[in-house]
């Protein structure tokens, strides 16, 4: 009788404050066999959709889902209905997205009860995420103590920025004594689309310096010199840098003070200002760049104003980072708005021909979810569509850590 094959499938698990969505892939070829989404947990309009894609079946669901346990028992109900269930033997991890990981971890690690520790230690930095990602993880143990979880930090990626581009410029005392740096978010994105855009142009990531504009609903920027980051956009938290949907980015910190003594505004106000009700969203009302592309054609000029301002700022990150990487050898647009928005790829590098840059309408236009090439032949820099798969991305890193684990 020939051995049992090793496992080889991954469950990916990122727990959001009110919402846990998942992947389960098979790893000897990333194909995904289900997947799925739990949000407004703890309503009582909870949403259910898995999909299971071997069967290509789909089944929705509404009713209060109370607590993050509960959401991961549904999931796990779901998953058994399709033979899909945690207690197969193919299953040879749950890696799990954690959103802070500070500059203690530098990589993927196996969770064991210091990590599960540290992870709590860092909830003051990323007061919204990581708690979450613990309540994640814990009920995940709990449901199959015997089997590898891994934590795959969002900062990870950023924790080889050298201190120069770490640290604000205050008192290091303070900044120390409250860990304040530069962590940067969105790691698992910016370390798959910077190694796919180097695959894209047939070399390896050790060879080029490619500039990552991650552009969704949050958004951030990333110099990445032969594989490793050197800089990138979001800071302490993820509210630096870009403007996002509804995010401001980067303001000058009075504005904060001005906003406490002149308009008595409070903390946590302050807060939801600039996190909920700012970006595009505070700028001309719509998040969504489709929406407001369509307002634009329609001549509406706040919405004109909002992509103005967003794209303004998105071209002083290029350049920036341009300065930072010295040279360049691409430029890669992902996440929704990269990928999908054309107009945006069109504008934030019209007028850069001096940094080298050029899209080329014709193929700026194509739609297409392959990672691909938008800058003519004859451009000095590639400018880039690398679709990202932060999925992939945490299962591959969660795989090839407890592959050894498991043989
Ligand atoms: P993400 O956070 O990566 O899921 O990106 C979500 C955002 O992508 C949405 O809020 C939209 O602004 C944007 N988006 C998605 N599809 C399109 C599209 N076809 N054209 C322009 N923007 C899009």
């Amino acid at each position: 009788m020939s051995p049992a094959p090793a496992p080889a499938r991954v469950l990916v698990l990122n727990s959001g404050s009110s919402s846990v969505k998942y992947q389960l892939l098979d790893m000897r070829d990333g194909e995904r066999l289900a997947m799925g989404l739990v949000e407004r947990i703890g309503e009582e309009t909870s949403r259910f959709k898995h999909t299971c894609v071997t069967t290509g079946a789909v089944r929705e669901s509404t009713g209060p889902i109370p607590d993050h346990e509960a959401a991961l028992k549904a999931v796990a109900e779901e998953l058994s209905k399709d033979q899909l269930g945690l207690d197969s033997p193919e299953l040879a991890a749950i890696g799990h997205r954690v959103v802070h990981g500070g500059q203690t971890f530098t990589a993927p690690t196996v969770i064991d009860d210091a990590v599960l520790a540290e992870i709590e230690r860092l909830i003051p930095v990323a007061p919204l995420h990581n708690p979450a990602n613990l309540v994640g993880i814990r009920t995940a143990m709990a449901l199959r103590p015997d089997l590898p979880q891994v934590a795959v930090f969002d900062t990870a990626f950023h924790t080889t920025m050298p201190e120069s581009a770490a640290r604000y410029a205050i008192d290091v005392a303070t900044a120390d004594a409250y860990r304040i740096r530069r962590y940067g978010f969105h790691g698992t994105s910016h370390a798959y689309v910077s190694r796919a855009t180097a695959n894209l142009l047939g070399r390896a990531p050790e060879d080029v310096n490619v500039i990552v504009l991650h552009l969704g609903n949050g958004a951030s920027a990333s110099a990445v010199e032969k594989g490793r980051c050197v800089e990138t956009s979001m800071g302490l938290t993820p509210l630096e840098g870009l403007v996002m949907g509804t995010r401001s980015g980067d303001l000058d910190p009075a504005v904060i003070f001005h906003l406490m003594r002149v308009g008595g505004m409070s903390t946590d106000e302050i807060d939801t200002l600039l996190n909920k009700k700012s970006g595009l969203i505070g700028l001309c009302g719509d998040n969504d760049m489709r929406e407001i592309r369509r307002r634009i054609d329609e001549g509406d000029e706040q919405a004109e104003l909002a992509f103005d301002i967003y794209i303004h700022r998105l071209k002083k990150y290029i350049g920036a980072y341009c300065a930072v990487l010295g040279k360049v050898d691409a430029v890669a647009f992902t996440a929704g708005v990269g990928e999908n928005a054309s107009a945006v790829r069109e504008a934030a590098v019209a007028g850069l021909e001096l940094l080298g840059l050029e899209v080329d309408g014709a193929l700026n236009a194509v739609r297409s979810d392959e990672p691909r090439l938008i800058s003519p032949a004859s451009g000095r820099v590639a400018v880039a569509v690398v679709p990202t798969d932060e999925e992939l991305e945490i299962a591959t890193q969660t795989y090839a850590l407890v592959g050894n684990y498991n043989a």
